[in-house]
């Protein structure tokens, strides 16, 4: 089958649902492999929308964003996304990923083995971040109401949760969220948590 007729067939699918993963990461592959890149990019993040632990997706998107020049969302996809593969043991996206962050000049994530039974408990010095494996310093109250705060302050260290700050303004941009949408407010959780890596 030709590029353009796969390109066409998975246009389709995704017309008849958004949220079909397999289709959307199809077209993003296939439109990716015909060099057009640019409109590659929306498919893996939606991608990304449906499933926030697909590893390869944040491979090509890391991909999509270096060719098109943004380099900062790139690195920070890809920092991401190797952290997730790791998690997962997807060793090929592993390797790819680490390749193209030495590419882009970034720091490769230091992944800490996994510790059995350190989630994260506050109170006698055993504190573990959740995100970099790191032992504090902690924040000092929940950064914001409910459940999700709680946990933000239970398991992740003061430090990751401010690089969060600074690049949940960079996805409310990127992804242009309307904030006053309650729609938007979930697609935002859904990036903390994944950047937060909470399941
Ligand atoms: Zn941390």
């Amino acid at each position: 089958m030709s590029d353009t007729a796969k390109i066409e067939q998975f246009q389709k699918a995704v017309e008849q649902d958004p949220n079909d993963e397999l289709a959307q990461f199809g077209l993003g592959s296939a439109l990716l492999d015909a060099g057009r890149a640019e409109e590659a990019g929306p498919c893996f993040q939606r991608v990304l929308a449906v499933n926030s632990q697909h590893s390869k997706a944040h491979q090509l998107l890391g991909t999509v964003q270096k060719l098109t020049g943004h380099d900062d969302l790139a690195i920070q996809t890809l920092t991401n996304g190797y952290r997730i593969a790791h998690r997962k043991g997807d060793l090929m996206p592993m390797k790819e990923m680490e390749a193209l962050l030495k590419e882009l000049g970034a720091e490769v994530p230091t992944v800490a083995e996994k510790k059995s039974g350190a989630s994260g408990a506050v109170g006698d010095g055993d504190f573990t971040c959740r995100r970099c494996g790191g032992d504090g310093p902690v924040l000092q109250k929940a950064p914001f109401k409910g459940d999700l705060g709680e946990v933000v302050l239970a398991s992740v260290c003061n430090a990751c949760w401010q690089e969060w700050v600074g690049m949940g303004t960079k996805v409310i941009n990127e992804l242009r969220l309307p904030m006053y949408d309650p729609q938007a407010q979930e697609l935002y959780d859904k990036h903390m948590k994944e950047f937060l890596l909470i399941d």
